[in-house]
């Protein structure tokens, strides 16, 4: 079972760090100004994350690192009786939130800290934070437990410059000796949660073992998520997972294969290998046709059945777009300023890289990908509607899929989805929150939650992309085109951080690292 599940683990989606360089922790340096006494932001439009409409101008007060008072002053177009306003105390620090807009820090319901293909952990934490990301959740804890954990503190305790960090050991990590039995399994989830982590990756293991751990994690008080990888999903799908007490699923796997109703496997073609990454990308992009269709009966009676167990959806699209449109991936914008070269370097066709399956990807692969994502989304957006909770989770950084913008372009996709912006807002932020166990301290912003914001100076509503810390592009009024938006401030525990210097930061690491490679752009088969 270890050796098994050291193979499995080489090849799932998260895991290929396993083994590889080790993680540069990030400088103990303060950054960001704050917290203070009193911090106040003034007449800004707030989108609070619960659902609510955008409303504005509104004071927010802040004390240390919560939000002490949210008050409406006035009305949108007419001056601002300053009678009404908060008053700044001694020693008080004030924001001009004229013409901007307050949101919640985002949650990253999926984020590798990861190791290997980027190294440098100050690198990943300033993409994330440049991008408005306050929480995010390591999803295997890639560089080892007591590294994440040592991380989570130092971020806790803002010694350095990270988003609050939530720990989840995948199964079976640090056993001395494989974990074959229930006994064996429910001993190390008791140990696990005794090292102080705050929940379980699963990838899938013999049922017996899979329902021991996933009740026992759940007896304790942990959380946990699973990627239903295709080795065991043939005995063990999401259903049984959600009904053994697993919190979330990752991506999606495991939820097509329980809406079977002609068939108990899928329809692997008789050459198939797993550790074939184009096999099992492709093949994957042809899974949801297999499965029930969209509001037939076991579509629904699968969809009611994790409805009523509170079950929580965090699809990580994003990580699968250069699925559907490899072009459209490897060619972000960003690439060319914000990747590392190593990164880059992993990115690229390989047998051997954890999702670089593009040995003779083409159009047949993504038109498939892209009827695979409808019939998904399909799913997704009915769970919505029906009340269950979808999250936001990027999964980066994997796929040509770059931390923090990727997270923006799970945000369009769940747009894209259906969601209304605000409920793509709620899935980034109050839902990610919850899924977490964290809704009474961060999630939205109410009074007594803690103080972490997004504030940006374009309305996001209107259009996502102004998140991008590329911005988002306009014709200005002299017909020339300009840059809008990107995040302005980021901030966390009631601490300001100046999100394009954070961005800044990160260019010239990149800058360094290449300058050290004397890397050049090169796109795929280039000379
Ligand atoms: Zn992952």
């Amino acid at each position: 079972m270890k050796k098994r599940l050291f193979v499995v683990a080489a090849l799932c989606l998260s895991i290929v760090a396993f083994g590889q360089t080790k993680m540069k922790d990030a400088p103990l340096v303060k950054e960001g100004e704050g917290p203070f006494t009193q911090l106040i932001i003034r007449g800004a439009t707030l989108i609070d994350g619960t659902g609510a409409p955008p409303i504005g101008p509104v004071d927010i007060v802040i004390k240390q690192n919560k939000i002490t008072n949210i008050v409406n002053v006035g009305f949108p177009g007419v001056p601002i009786n300053a009678g009404s306003r908060p008053k700044l105390d001694g020693g008080g620090k004030e924001i001009d939130g004229t013409g901007m807009y307050v949101l919640p820090g985002f949650v990253d319901m999926h984020g590798h800290i990861g190791g290997g293909q980027a190294p440098f952990a100050e690198y990943v934490y300033k993409l994330w934070m440049a991008h408005g990301i306050t929480t995010i959740r390591d999803p295997s804890a890639g560089n080892g437990l007591d590294w994440v954990l040592d991380q989570k503190k130092l971020s806790a305790s803002n010694s350095i410059t990270a988003p609050r960090i939530k720990a989840y050991t995948v199964f079976g990590q640090g056993a001395s000796e494989p974990i074959s039995t229930p006994e064996q399994a429910k001993a190390w989830v008791v140990k696990n949660k005794e090292r102080g982590a705050d929940g379980i990756k699963f990838f899938g293991a013999a049922p017996a073992v899979m329902d021991m751990a996933l009740r026992e994690n759940k007896r304790l008080g942990l959380r946990s998520a699973c990627h239903h990888a295709q080795m065991d999903v043939a005995r063990w799908n999401v259903v049984k997972s959600a009904e053994a007490g697993l919190t979330t699923m990752e991506h999606w796997y495991g939820l097509p294969e329980a809406l079977f109703t002609d068939k108990t496997i899928q329809n692997y073609p008789l050459n198939y290998n797993y550790a074939n990454e184009q096999d099992r990308f492709e093949h994957a992009g042809r899974l949801w046709k297999q499965a029930g269709a969209p509001y037939s009966e076991k579509w629904n009676e699968v969809m009611n059945k994790l409805l009523a167990l509170d079950f929580t959806l965090d699809p990580t699209y994003d990580t699968y777009e250069a699925s559907r449109d490899l072009h459209r991936a490897r060619r972000q914008e960003w690439h060319e300023t914000y990747t590392l070269p190593q990164l880059w370097a992993f990115y690229q066709p390989n047998r051997v890289s954890h999702g670089s399956y593009w040995f003779n990807w083409g159009t047949e692969q993504e038109v498939a990908w892209r009827e695979n994502f409808r019939l998904w989304m399909a799913f997704v957006n009915e769970y919505k509607n029906r009340g269950g909770r979808v999250t936001a989770g990027s999964d980066n950084a994997f796929i040509y899929q770059l931390y923090g913008f990727g997270y923006i372009r799970e945000l369009e996709l769940l747009r894209e989805t259906g969601f209304h912006p605000l409920e793509v807002i709620r899935s980034a932020t109050l839902h990610g929150a919850q899924a977490l166990g964290m809704e009474n301290e961060i999630g939205s912003v109410e009074i007594g939650k803690l103080a972490d914001l997004v504030v940006i100076d374009q309305n996001p509503l209107e259009n996502l992309q102004v998140l991008y810390g590329t911005g988002a592009i306009r014709l200005d009024e002299n017909n020339k085109a300009i840059r809008a938006g990107g995040v302005k401030y980021t901030i966390k525990d009631g601490i300001i951080y100046d999100a394009k210097k954070l961005l800044g930061d990160v260019k010239k690491l990149v800058d360094e690292e290449k300058k050290k490679a004397g890397f050049v752009l090169k796109q795929p088969g280039e000379q």
